[in-house]
């Protein structure tokens, strides 16, 4: 895996999710019993599946199908301590590719039922519906859709091909990755990489190109990875955002992270594979 949360593993089956269709039906079905952004554990190691008939009570989402099984999450306020639960944010890493896939779908919706109780145009207390992938106000019947905040990450290089990195205010000496922002309403995305990078540095940026994506569901960002290709090499930094900006070589960042005079974020992000892609050779360590 390139970084955590990068490819969907499995088939979502959109068309089971009315009138509880997916309950129906013999093939076996995993539940993974979820609160926030916790979820149940075997040992904090891997998702603890159970059958439908020992779950506990709670809001139930359908989440799919992957090799003929069928995969659903039960959302309770908090997940009992004797299920071992664990944050998806350290669980992630260590999980399969497939376990991922649906924790991360669960999760970003368990995260939306808990903030969106209540209807945005009326305040009535909404119902879900559709397994679990929407609220339904019953009073003005208005339906509401799980959000998804899009967020720009990109790596920016100027004309030596030198790559541009910050330090925000609350992190410690020499601990710095690429810059990020999130999307304004009515912006591009490649506009939002050039707004985003004018106002934390002050560099223009011409050429944007898009690198991938991660769903960061904490609570509810998409993380879009993307180059850019710098118009400008003076840097000014926005003291409010960024502590400290400045253009690192290849070398610069081989030798720095050896030496762990820099350190660079963990595997895990999307920031480090825009990095490491950049780079092409070996990145040493990361920060904790
Ligand atoms: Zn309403």
């Amino acid at each position: 895996m390139d970084y955590a949360f990068d490819i969907a593993r499995h088939d979502r089956a959109a068309h089971l999710r009315k009138d509880d269709a997916w309950r129906k039906g013999d093939q076996e079905i995993r539940v993974m019993v979820i609160g926030g952004e916790h979820v149940a554990t075997h040992g904090g190691k891997g998702i603890r599946w159970i059958a439908l008939d020992e779950a506990p009570d709670g809001q139930w989402l359908f989440l799919g199908i992957k090799d003929d099984v069928r995969y659903a999450a039960v959302m309770v306020d908090r997940v009992p301590n004797e299920l071992e639960p664990v944050s998806l944010r350290t669980l992630g890493p260590s999980i399969a590719g497939d376990e991922a896939s649906l924790a991360v779908h669960a999760v970003g919706i368990a995260r939306w039922h808990q903030t969106h109780a209540h209807c945005a145009k009326c305040g009535e207390v909404t119902e879900a519906a559709e397994a679990g992938h929407v609220r339904i106000c019953p009073a003005c019947g208005t339906h509401h859709f799980p959000r998804t905040d899009p967020a720009v990450i990109m790596l920016i290089t100027d004309g030596d091909d030198r790559a541009l990195l910050g330090r925000q205010p609350i992190w410690p000496e020499g601990r710095f990755s690429t810059l990020a922002g999130f999307v304004e309403p009515g912006e591009t995305l490649d506009d939002a990489v050039r707004r985003e990078v004018m106002e934390e540095v002050g560099i223009k940026v011409g050429t944007v190109t898009y690198a991938g994506s991660q769903p960061w569901p904490f609570p509810s960002s998409l993380m879009l990875g993307f180059f850019g290709e710098a118009l400008s090499t003076d840097i000014t930094v926005d003291q409010n955002e960024i502590a400290e900006a400045r253009w690192f070589t290849r070398e610069e960042v081989t030798e720095m992270t050896a030496a762990s005079e820099l350190l660079l974020p963990p595997n895990v992000s999307i920031s480090r594979w825009l990095l490491q892609t950049w780079h092409g050779g070996t990145i040493h360590g990361k920060w904790a």
